[in-house]
Parts: C-alpha cells; sequence; structure tokens
C-alpha cells in the first residue's frame, strides 16, 4: 500500500475535530437542577439528576427491574425525582425533549438552581435563599442583588428568568467548565496545528 504524505505549515493550518467528545460526568461530579416537565393534563416539577448519580437513589434490586429498550440502545441521561417523590429514568434530547422509561416524550424546561449531589461540593451556599453558586465571588454579589429569594417565592416565569444570567454569569468569570473537551492536533513532525474554531458535534 502506497502511503501519502502532505507537508503542511502547521501554524497556519486549518484544522477542524470532529466527534470530539463532552467531558464524562461521574458519581463524584453529578449534579441536579430543577425542571418543570409538561405532561398533556398538567406540568410538574421536580430534580432532573445525571445519571451517573443514580445509584444513591434506586437500589439494585429495582434497577434490575428497569427496563430501557424505549432509550433505543443508549443507557438513561438523568433521572427525574418529581416533587411527589416519583422517580423516572429519562433520554434527555436536544430542544428540550425527554423521553421517560415509558417511552413517552414530555417538554422539559429547566430551571436552574443547580447544584452537586455531593453536598460537600455545594460550599458557597446562599444562608438565605438556599442557592449555591459556584465561588465566593459570585454567592457575594448575589447577596448584594436584588435576586436573593427563596425558590418558594418564584414562580415558574421568574425561576426561568433568573437561570440563564447565572449561567452566563459563571461561564463568564470561568467558573463553569466548558462542555467541550480540548484537543490538540499535533503534525508528525511534533508542531501543534493553530485553532482557529471549535465544533462540537
Ligand atoms: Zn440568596
Amino acid at each position: 500500500m502506497p502511503s501519502i504524505g502532505v507537508r503542511i505549515n502547521a501554524p497556519k493550518t486549518e484544522c477542524i475535530a470532529i466527534n470530539v467528545t463532552s467531558p464524562v460526568v461521574t458519581e463524584a461530579t453529578a449534579k441536579k437542577e430543577r425542571i418543570q416537565v409538561v405532561w398533556d393534563d398538567d406540568s410538574y416539577e421536580g430534580w432532573l439528576i445525571d445519571w451517573s448519580a443514580h445509584p444513591q437513589f434506586i437500589s439494585q434490586a429495582a434497577y434490575d427491574l428497569l427496563d430501557f429498550g424505549q432509550f433505543n440502545g443508549s443507557p438513561p441521561t438523568h433521572l427525574i425525582i418529581y416533587d411527589d417523590g416519583e422517580m423516572t429514568p429519562v433520554f434527555r434530547k436536544r430542544g428540550g425533549w425527554l423521553v421517560d422509561i415509558d417511552g413517552d416524550k414530555h417538554r422539559v424546561r429547566r430551571l436552574g438552581f443547580v447544584e452537586a449531589i455531593d453536598s460537600s461540593k455545594n460550599q458557597f451556599r446562599c444562608s438565605k435563599c438556599q442557592s449555591v453558586f459556584p465561588s465566593n465571588i459570585s454567592l457575594q454579589a448575589h447577596i448584594r442583588s436584588k435576586w436573593c429569594r427563596a425558590r418558594s417565592e418564584l414562580n415558574i416565569a421568574q425561576q426561568r428568568s433568573l437561570r440563564k444570567p447565572r449561567v452566563r454569569a459563571a461561564v463568564r468569570f470561568g467558573q463553569l467548565p466548558e462542555k467541550i473537551e480540548p484537543i490538540s492536533i499535533h503534525t508528525i513532525d511534533g508542531v501543534i496545528c493553530k485553532q482557529l474554531l471549535r465544533f462540537v458535534t
């Protein structure tokens, strides 16, 4: 088999990476977030929990009875625990939809109030409203703001409108990990190609 080589000027070469994977969420880094799930009859609230934390909520005996056939061979992405105590593994799709273990599709709205499942990681919690922040700086900024209000005092629309600025602020200050895995591409000579754009599939 002949082999073909291309000599390139590495610092001036553009490249695109495909199939870049997101960092894996482990049981130790699992988080939960408040959500509202829309059913035909009504909307229900609860917690959306990273699936990696499921052993803390589902016993092995209960797990063995679960059938993930509705998820087309993929493992669940999350566990929902509704406020009435109902639990269901779900597969979250893009665009605000999820499929539950019965195969029912529901719209899901994220309401914020993200915190780690491992409570020792929630160091920056507001003592007044119980919201968790990624750093002391953002906690102090929150305390000074007019938005220190308990979740029970906020309606769904207020919870939703509060979520976005908090997420944006955390990303801006580098307090949330970007959901991509940085990679570098080397030429055969070991020179690192210059990165111009990032694509995540
Ligand atoms: Zn507060």
